[in-house]
C-alpha cells in the first residue's frame, strides 16, 4: 500500500532533500518541483496520489498553486508552511488543503500524516454511496433515516449538530477551517458564526462522547483553525 506516488513541491533544497529522504526510505515513489509552475506541470503530467506543498514558494504563492490545482483534481494536498505563514496555512485549508505540517516539521509526523491520508484514500475509495451510513469506529451516521448512533445508542442532535457530524464524517481524517464549516453550515462566515460553531461543536462532542462511554477521541479541534473527525 506504500507504492504511493508523492509530488513534493519545496524551494528549499536542504528541505527537500529530507523530505526526498524520508520518503524513499519508506518506500514512497516521489517527484520534486522547486516552484509553483513546475508543480502545475508535474501534477498534471504525473497524476500524483498526494502533493507536499511548500507555501512560500519563489514563483507563485502555494494557495495559487492549490486554486489551480483544485481547477481539475481533488488530490490530496499537504501544506508545509512555517509558522509565520499560520494566515497562509488557514487560507490553505480554505482553498482546499486537505492537511497541514508546520516547519520545523519531524519525519516521524511528515509519514503519520501520509498514512492519515493513505487511510483516508482508501476509506473514500471503497465507501458505500452517500445515501447510506458512515462507519467510524462505534459511531455511525445513517443518511437515510437522518440518525447518528453511538455502539447502537441514538444520539438525541439537534438539526445543527447532526449537520456538522455529517460534514466532519463526509471528510474524515481532514482538518476543516471554521470558515470552511460555517459556510457550510450557515451560509456565511461571521466572527458570531464561529462563536457559535465551538458552542455546538463542544455540544456535539459531548453527546458522542458520553454515548461511547469511553476516551475515544472522534473530534479533534486545532486550535485557532477547525476542527477534525479522526477516523479510527
Ligand atoms: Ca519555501
Amino acid at each position: 500500500m506504500n507504492k504511493l506516488m508523492i509530488l513534493v513541491v519545496e524551494d528549499d533544497k536542504s528541505v527537500r532533500n529530507l523530505i526526498a529522504t524520508t520518503l524513499r526510505t519508506n518506500g514512497y515513489r516521489f517527484t520534486e518541483a522547486p516552484t509553483g509552475e513546475e508543480a502545475i506541470i508535474q501534477a498534471s503530467s504525473h497524476n500524483p496520489d498526494v502533493i507536499l506543498l511548500d507555501l512560500g514558494l519563489p514563483d507563485m504563492e502555494g494557495i495559487d498553486v492549490i486554486r489551480r490545482v483544485r481547477g481539475w483534481s481533488n488530490v490530496p494536498i499537504i501544506v508545509i508552511s512555517a509558522r509565520s505563514e499560520d494566515a497562509d496555512k488557514i487560507g490553505a485549508l480554505d482553498a482546499g488543503a486537505d492537511d497541514y505540517l508546520t516547519k520545523p516539521f519531524s519525519v516521524d509526523e511528515l509519514m503519520a500524516r501520509l498514512r492519515a491520508t493513505q487511510r483516508r484514500l482508501a476509506y473514500t475509495n471503497t465507501s458505500a454511496p452517500a445515501d447510506s451510513a458512515f462507519v467510524n469506529g462505534a459511531l455511525r451516521v445513517d443518511y437515510a433515516a437522518n440518525t447518528a448512533s453511538v455502539n447502537g445508542e441514538e444520539l438525541r442532535l439537534t438539526p445543527i449538530e447532526y449537520r456538522l457530524l455529517c460534514l466532519l464524517a463526509q471528510n474524515v481524517g481532514k482538518v476543516l477551517t471554521h470558515t470552511f464549516i460555517t459556510q457550510r453550515i450557515w451560509g456565511k462566515s461571521m466572527e458570531s458564526d464561529i462563536a457559535s460553531l465551538r458552542v455546538y461543536m463542544a455540544m456535539l462532542r459531548r453527546k458522542i462522547e458520553s454515548a461511547s462511554g469511553s476516551e475515544t477521541q472522534y473530534i479533534q479541534t486545532h486550535i485557532g483553525i477547525g476542527y477534525r473527525m479522526i477516523k479510527l
